[in-house]
């Protein structure tokens, strides 16, 4: 069995916790050590019990609290090398044995996962996306890029857990108060996606055969739980896409555990 949750998400912190075959990992851990455990208190997990964190870049809403989580509990980190070259400045002391690397575009064992990083579009050193692969079940967790290419896109088809970033509201950012500069950042090709962005994406990937969606990584100023659903649900109406059968659509919280989804 497995188990998948969103802990917390938004443009200050995300971090995603999936468990297989009892073994227990973080995808990135972008809280403070005392909210990452909080955090997981909520849905009843224990720190102790985590094997590792997986790192997808070095922004420090992705990885703020993995080095104390590290040190604090002897769990190893997987990052590449790109990330790593990035975080290591920040990281403080490290166990040399929890630094682990690993490549981009290529397969990973680790413990019951096959873990497949993707290369994304943003402007971090080597970001990356992950696609887990449980036995028969996928799990798609993609946040902070910019676009979704073909590449991409084919990775991610045929995932049951879409893990998905919905950033911002374009008319919504595109008025709001960000400087001319950080607005052109986050619309750019190495930014983050917007809510039309990932509704389109989504529309092509998914298939209908009743499919987790989270809606992930929400800006505070530029976007709300609200119009991101509407905005998301809206376009895969229009695209044939029944989210009250076909497919089941939730917006990952800024402060607190999503649902748990278990496959
Ligand atoms: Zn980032
Ligand atoms: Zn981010």
């Amino acid at each position: 069995m497995s188990k998948f949750c969103s802990l917390a998400s938004g443009s200050s912190g995300n971090s995603v916790f999936v468990e297989h075959k009892g073994s227990k990992i973080l995808i990135d851990c972008g809280f403070s050590g005392r909210k990452i455990e909080n955090l997981l208190s909520q849905i009843g997990e224990n720190p102790k019990d985590l094997d590792a964190i997986f790192l997808t870049h070095e922004h420090v809403d992705h990885v703020k609290g993995a080095s104390v989580m590290s040190r604090r509990y002897d769990i190893p980190i997987y990052a590449n090398k790109g990330t790593w070259l990035s975080f290591i400045k920040s990281a403080g002391k490290l166990k040399e044995e929890n630094i682990k690397i690993f490549r981009s575009n290529s397969f990973l064992n680790f413990n019951s996962f096959d873990i497949f990083p993707i290369s994304i579009h943003h402007d971090a050193k080597e970001p990356v996306g992950f696609i887990l692969y449980l036995d028969n079940k996928k799990i798609t967790v993609l946040t902070d890029t910019g676009i979704i290419d073909e590449r991409i896109l084919n990775e991610i088809k045929g995932s049951d857990v879409y893990y998905f970033e919905a950033n911002h509201d374009l008319d919504a950012l595109k008025r709001g108060p960000y400087t001319y500069p950080m607005k052109v950042r986050i619309m750019g090709k190495m930014g983050h996606l917007s809510n039309d962005q990932s509704a389109k994406s989504l529309a092509d990937a998914l298939q209908g055969k009743n499919e987790k969606i989270f809606l992930a990584h929400l800006s505070e100023t530029n976007n709300s739980e609200e119009l991101c659903k509407i905005t998301v649900d809206n376009y895969l109406k229009s695209c044939g896409l029944d989210t009250s059968r076909d497919i089941k659509l939730e917006v990952a919280k800024r402060n607190e555990p999503s649902s748990i989804v278990e496959l």
